[in-house]
Formats: structure tokens, sequence, C-alpha cells
């Protein structure tokens, strides 16, 4: 796996045109820089790994695009030390953006040959990310309470669950919406029964699939 200075260049240029479309938290400009993309897709697609688009991963899921990976990071607002839950692991990319900026990363997948390709290519990078194969609508209860909580895929609902496995003050970004467009929302867990809700734009996302995992 060759990072070279044409990858970096590409990459720079990538965190300037996400920075044009509204990204303003430096830190997560940085860990977008950091992260090589192209080593997260098949060598078919390094020469375009750079362009802001989602990209196909296999069993029928995708990449997401860096615009939308770097908003949802945005809206977690991650600080060093934090315990982060995502949901969809897929190709590992979003993941790692969130050890880049300090958290300790917790990630689930549904699929099992994506969990299985992720993990070889997590111990290849020496990431730590912790990766599980399961449902992401029950979470990870072994491992709550989390800080922050992230879902990658479109949820048809907000699982109970991931809110239980929230801190007090924690939050949660999910697509919410079963159609064709979901809402970015952002929970706040103001107490242990509270929870306040922020909405933002709308995005596409592959769906969350059903809780029985493969
Ligand atoms: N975060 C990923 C990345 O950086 O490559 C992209 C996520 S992709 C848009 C959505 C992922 O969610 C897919 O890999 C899909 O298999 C996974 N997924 C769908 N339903 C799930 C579920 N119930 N539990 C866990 N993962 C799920």
């Amino acid at each position: 796996m060759i990072d070279s200075y044409r990858h970096k260049g590409l990459r720079r240029k990538l965190v300037e045109e996400v920075r044009s479309k509204g990204i303003r938290d430096e830190k997560v400009l940085t860990a977008l820089e950091a992260v090589p993309r192209h080593f997260f897709l098949d060598s078919s697609f390094v020469e375009i790994a750079y362009q802001d688009k989602p990209f196909p991963i296999g069993s029928g899921q995708t990449i997401s695009q860096p615009y939308t990976v770097a908003y949802q990071t945005q809206l977690l607002n991650v600080e060093k030390g934090m315990k982060v839950l995502e949901v969809g692991t897929g190709s590992g990319y979003q993941a790692c953006i969130l050890e880049e900026m300090g958290a300790r990363v917790y990630s689930i997948e549904r699929h099992r040959s994506l969990y299985v390709k992720t993990r070889e290519l997590m111990d290849k990078m020496n990431y730590k990310v912790k990766l599980f194969y399961g449902d992401g609508y029950k979470g990870l209860p072994a491992f709550a309470p989390f800080d922050r909580i992230l879902v990658t895929a479109a949820a048809p609902y907000i699982p109970e669950a991931l809110i239980d496995q929230l801190k007090t003050g924690g939050l949660l970004v999910i697509p919410v919406g079963a159609g064709d467009t979901q809402v970015m929302k952002r929970i706040t867990k103001t107490d242990d029964e509270k929870t306040k809700e922020e909405r933002f734009g709308y995005f596409r996302f592959v769906p969350m699939l059903g809780n029985k995992a493969e």
C-alpha cells in the first residue's frame, strides 16, 4: 500500500473542496487529510478515490462521500479520548477518521464479508478500531456507555438501544428515513429519561438492514 506525493496532493485538493462546501471544523479537515482514502477502495478505483463521491465496496454497500463523512463527523463534535460507537463499518474509512481525531472507536458491521475484509485492512494499516460483526440496531451493550454514537446507514427509526447506550450529555448522529432521502438528526441525551432532537439537511444513505445479522 503506497501513499505517494500524488495521493497526498489529491487529498489536499479534496479537503479544499469539502471546506468550500461548508465544513469548518479544522480537526475534521485535518483527519480527512491524514487518512489515505484510496486504501479503502478496490485498486480499480485508486485513480478516482479523491473525488467527492461515494463508491461501491462490495455486498451492495458504499463508502460514503467524503463531504458526508465530514458533515457527520463535524456534527458529532468528537474530543480526544472519547469512546465512540459507529454503526455501519463498511470500508472502515469513517472509523479511521474518528480514530485520527483521538477517539477510541468501536464499530459494528452487519455483512460478514465486509467485516472480514475490513478487519484485515485495519490490521495492515495499524489502526486500533475495535470491529464487531453484528446488528447495529442492538448497539454494543457490553461496551456501553458511549460518549458518541454515529450511524452511517439510513435508519427507519431511532433505535432505543442506541439511546440507552449513550452517556448523559452524549450525542447520537443518525440519518433517519425509510424513503429515498433521510434527515440528518442529532440527538442529545440530556438526562436518563430525556433527549433533545436537532434536524439538519437531507442525505441519501444505503438502508440500515433488518435486525438479523447474516
Ligand atoms: N461508514 C462506512 C465507511 O466509512 O465505509 C460506510 C457505511 S455504508 C454507507 C453503510 C454500512 O452499514 C454498510 O456497510 C452496511 O452493510 C452497514 N449496515 C447496514 N445495516 C446495518 C446494521 N443493522 N448493523 C450494522 N451495520 C449495518
